[in-house]
Formats: C-alpha cells, sequence, structure tokens
C-alpha cells in the first residue's frame, strides 16, 4: 500500500487511540510511533523508544487492536520495531522544535479547541462527559477538596475566591474543577462558565499579539472573552510561562473577574509559592481564597473508584480481582484505571469473567513495577554517575556531584509521587534548593541531550 496513504490510515487509528490510551502513555509511547507499512495483514511501525515495543504490547495491545480493527474494519496484526537511524532523526528533530518559540508548532485550529462553555464541551467532548460530581469518589485524600469545589459549585463567587486545588498529576484534579462547571451549568445555566487549559490560554494569548495592524482589536476581543464570564476555571497554573506580557494578562483578568465578583478556580501540580516563575502580585491573589490539596488515594479509596468504574461499565468484578489491582497502582488515579481499563477490555475481548486471576495474567508486567523511592533513584543515579548517596546528602559542591544531585533531585520528584519537602528531607538540603534543582534539569532536558539521555536511561533502568 502507497506509504501516504499508510501515514493516513495510521493517523486516524492514533486519533481513535488519543482517547483509549491514558495521556502519559500515549505521549510516551504512542504518538512518536512512525508507519513503515501494510502488508500481509500486518500494519508495522517503527520507534525511537527502546523500551516501545514490549510497553506498548504489553499495556496497550488490546486499545491497539481495536482501534486498527475500527479504522480499517477488520482485525489485524501490528509489529513495532526498534530504529536506530530513526532514533537519531528523532532526537535531531526533538532538538530543533525544542529551540522554536511555542506558538509556531500550534494552528488556528487550537482556537476552536478551547470551546466556549462547558454546554458545548459537554456535548461535543466524551472525554469531559465523566467529569461529574456524580463519579467523583469521595475518600481521606480529597474529602476536604471535594467539600470546598461542591460549595463553590453551590455558590459561585460567594464563599471561597479563588478556590486553588494543587496535587500530583492523575489525582483528580481536572475532575474535580470540571466537576463544578457541570454542575453550575446544570443548576445556574444563566452563568456563563469557561475551562481553560494554561498551555492553550498562553498559545492564542501569544498568537493575538504576534498579529500586525488589528493587534489592539484583536487583543482587546480576546480580553473581553475571557472577562465576560461568571465561573473561569484555569486549569494547570504551573504552565503560565515568565513571559511578562502573559503574566499581565492574567493578572489583568484575575482582578477584573474578581472586582466583579466573578469566580475563579485555580489547579496547579504545586503551591503558588512553588511555582518559580510566578510573580509575587499574582502568588498573592492566588493565595487570597482557599487553597484545597489532593493526595493519592489510600487502598480504600482506590478500591472505591474500582468498584465505581466496574458499576459504570456494569461489568462484574469480584473484590479479590479490585484489591489485586488497587494494591499495584497506588499513586495516581489515572494509572488504577488505566489499569482496569486493561484487564476489562481482556475481559471483553477474551469473553470470560473480570477474575483475579484475569488481573494477574493480565497485568503481570506492570505488577512487578515497584513502587519506586526517593533512596532506589538515588541509588541508580549515584551509581550511574560513579558518586555516592553520601555524595548527595553532603554539601560538597564538586562539579561531578552537584550534577548527579540535580538529576537525582528531578527524578525523585518525576518518579516517586513524592513532595519537594520529602525530598528536601532525604538529601538534607533546603526545599528552594530541591526546586532550583528540578528546575534546572526540566530545562536541561530540553537543549542538552546527553542529560536528555542519562534521565531516560537512569529511568528505564529503574522501571525495568
Ligand atoms: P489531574 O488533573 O490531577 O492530573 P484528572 O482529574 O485528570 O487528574 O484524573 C485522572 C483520572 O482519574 C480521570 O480519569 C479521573 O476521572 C480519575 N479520577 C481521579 N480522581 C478520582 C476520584 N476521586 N474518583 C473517580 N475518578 C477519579
Ligand atoms: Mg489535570
Amino acid at each position: 500500500m502507497d506509504i501516504l496513504e499508510v501515514k493516513k490510515l495510521w493517523s486516524d487509528v492514533k486519533s481513535e487511540l488519543r482517547e483509549t490510551i491514558p495521556a502519559h502513555a500515549f505521549y510516551s509511547w504512542v504518538d512518536a510511533l512512525e508507519p513503515a507499512g501494510y502488508d500481509d495483514n500486518t500494519f508495522s511501525l517503527l520507534t525511537v523508544h527502546m523500551m516501545a515495543p514490549q510497553i506498548v504490547r504489553h499495556s496497550y495491545y488490546s486499545q491497539m487492536s481495536s482501534a486498527f480493527e475500527k479504522i480499517l474494519g477488520k482485525k489485524v496484526d501490528f509489529s513495532i520495531d526498534y530504529d536506530a537511524a530513526l532514533a537519531e532523526k528523532y532526537k535531531k528533530e526533538k532538538k530543533k522544535e525544542s529551540s522554536r518559540p511555542k506558538s509556531l508548532n500550534k494552528d488556528s485550529e487550537e482556537d476552536s479547541k478551547t470551546m466556549d462553555n462547558l454546554a458545548q464541551m459537554q456535548s461535543f467532548s466524551n472525554l469531559n462527559l465523566k467529569y461529574k460530581f456524580e463519579n467523583f469518589v469521595v475518600g481521606e485524600n480529597n474529602r476536604f477538596a471535594h467539600a470546598v469545589a461542591f460549595a463553590v459549585a453551590q455558590n459561585p463567587a460567594k464563599k471561597y475566591n479563588p478556590l486553588f486545588i494543587y496535587g500530583a498529576s492523575g489525582l483528580g484534579k481536572t475532575h474535580l474543577m470540571q466537576a463544578i462547571g457541570h454542575y453550575i451549568i446544570f443548576n445556574k445555566p444563566k452563568l456563563k462558565v469557561k475551562y481553560i487549559k494554561t498551555e492553550e490560554y498562553v498559545n492564542e494569548l501569544i498568537k493575538n499579539l504576534q498579529y500586525g495592524g488589528e493587534r489592539n482589536a484583536r487583543m482587546e476581543k480576546f480580553r473581553q472573552k475571557y472577562r465576560n464570564i461568571d465561573v473561569l476555571l484555569i486549569d494547570d497554573i504551573q504552565f503560565l510561562e515568565s513571559k511578562t506580557y502573559t503574566m499581565e494578562e492574567i493578572f489583568h483578568t484575575f482582578d477584573s473577574l474578581y472586582n466583579n465578583n466573578k469566580q475563579i478556580v485555580i489547579t496547579s501540580d504545586r503551591l503558588p509559592k512553588d511555582i518559580p516563575t510566578l510573580p509575587d502580585r499574582l502568588r498573592t491573589r492566588f493565595e487570597m481564597g482557599i487553597i484545597v490539596d489532593i493526595t493519592p488515594p489510600d487502598f480504600e479509596t482506590r478500591v472505591a473508584i474500582l468498584k465505581n468504574l466496574a458499576e459504570v461499565r456494569c461489568m462484574d468484578a469480584p473484590f479479590d480481582a479490585l484489591e489485586y489491582i488497587a494494591n499495584n497502582y497506588v499513586n495516581n488515579v489515572r494509572e488504577l484505571e488505566g489499569a482496569f481499563n486493561k484487564v476489562s477490555a481482556y475481559a471483553d475481548i477474551e469473553k470470560t469473567p473480570l477474575t483475579l486471576e484475569l488481573a494477574r495474567r493480565v497485568l503481570n508486567c506492570e505488577a512487578s513495577k515497584k513502587e519506586l523511592t526517593i533512596e532506589m533513584v538515588a541509588n541508580a543515579v549515584s551509581e550511574y554517575y560513579g558518586v555516592t548517596v553520601s555524595d548527595f546528602l553532603s554539601s560538597s559542591r564538586n562539579q561531578k556531584v552537584s550534577g548527579a544531585r540535580h538529576i537525582a533531585v528531578y527524578l525523585a520528584r518525576e518518579l516517586t509521587g513524592k513532595s519537594f519537602e520529602n525530598i528536601a528531607e532525604f538529601f538534607k538540603k533546603k526545599h528552594p534548593t530541591m526546586l532550583y534543582s528540578y528546575e534546572k534539569i526540566k530545562d536541561d532536558i530540553k537543549v542538552n541531550k546527553d542529560i536528555e539521555r542519562a534521565v531516560n536511561d537512569i529511568t528505564n533502568s529503574l522501571r525495568s
């Protein structure tokens, strides 16, 4: 088959997969797969990540199979092979891309993606339909956040303003925030609700600024769009870029809404004081209302979340199977859901009941995935760089030690789900020092191939 046709097919399959594979896995493993051919009922793909063939096959086989089946109209096999030459090319391109301004990577279609209000979002996007209070499971980890969010939904701009929700990735921040939106649309349809992802807001703003002649008119329109609403939901504010104009704009939007008694809800993966690019006058505003956190769910809550999922899908799932899944996915609800989805997909495909044995068999590779501790991460990094963990804990400023220490801190934060406080405690350092290391490596990865490779190698060794 013509490679252009193959590419087109793969692009359609990918759109399917974007809906069914958890975002983190999709962007890590699936997005960069390159179609190579479609012959003999087998779709061939190449990858630039050594681990991808194994991970995609083991974890997302059924999603891949169904996506191919849906697009190609029949069951087909697929193969994924690692391609070293492609890996080189990919790394070069990635480097080029990261040095290009972000706004140029987005096209005008992005605009239409930021929906005008949640009512539209409700009808247009399946993904968000499920983010309601009704299917948000309340546990000790989110009880307070949930109570405050519900109070805000019942009395927008009357009680807690702004509401700032923070917590690690995959713990339900977006879900809770959108639940507020759905509730208000349903119960107070006159109120105008708007949900925005910070990154999209920033991109849209930058694009407007880049237009020549009509710039003022455009900016005025942009401003009105965000100020002429009753409830503004801003997701993942940690992505706010430190560009002065962006800060200025969001600052004025905030004040305009706040002074007109409109509700503002913000989410972030950390506290306002831990977002290094956030200027003080914005930080104080974010801290003006109420700040609530969501932590990883305890065992009981994880089981309850799984039970809820089983119920929603009308599946019989015995307690021991749910217990097994809950025991193996502790830090991230998105991954917990992913594991359940995989087991239930197998049950569907094989037309067998969902049992403990099935869960064990299906999740085998993931279940052996150990939960990583800060110590394990520190050990792996020290081995990689030929230094010792006690070097990390010392105050040594030796270049080799401090370079490796930055990476250990970065990976500890990325891989363990522990807070900066916990990490600071382990490394016997101050909290801001840990933040500095984290942000440094996060930036360095984008421009320094060696650091990128080291981070990937260590991550793979820890996860294998
Ligand atoms: P975050 O925004 O914190 O990264 P999300 O809100 O996207 O996390 O949640 C990740 C997934 O986990 C979503 O599918 C969400 O519905 C689910 N989820 C998280 N917390 C809960 C909960 N308490 N009850 C039910 N589902 C939850
Ligand atoms: Mg989110």
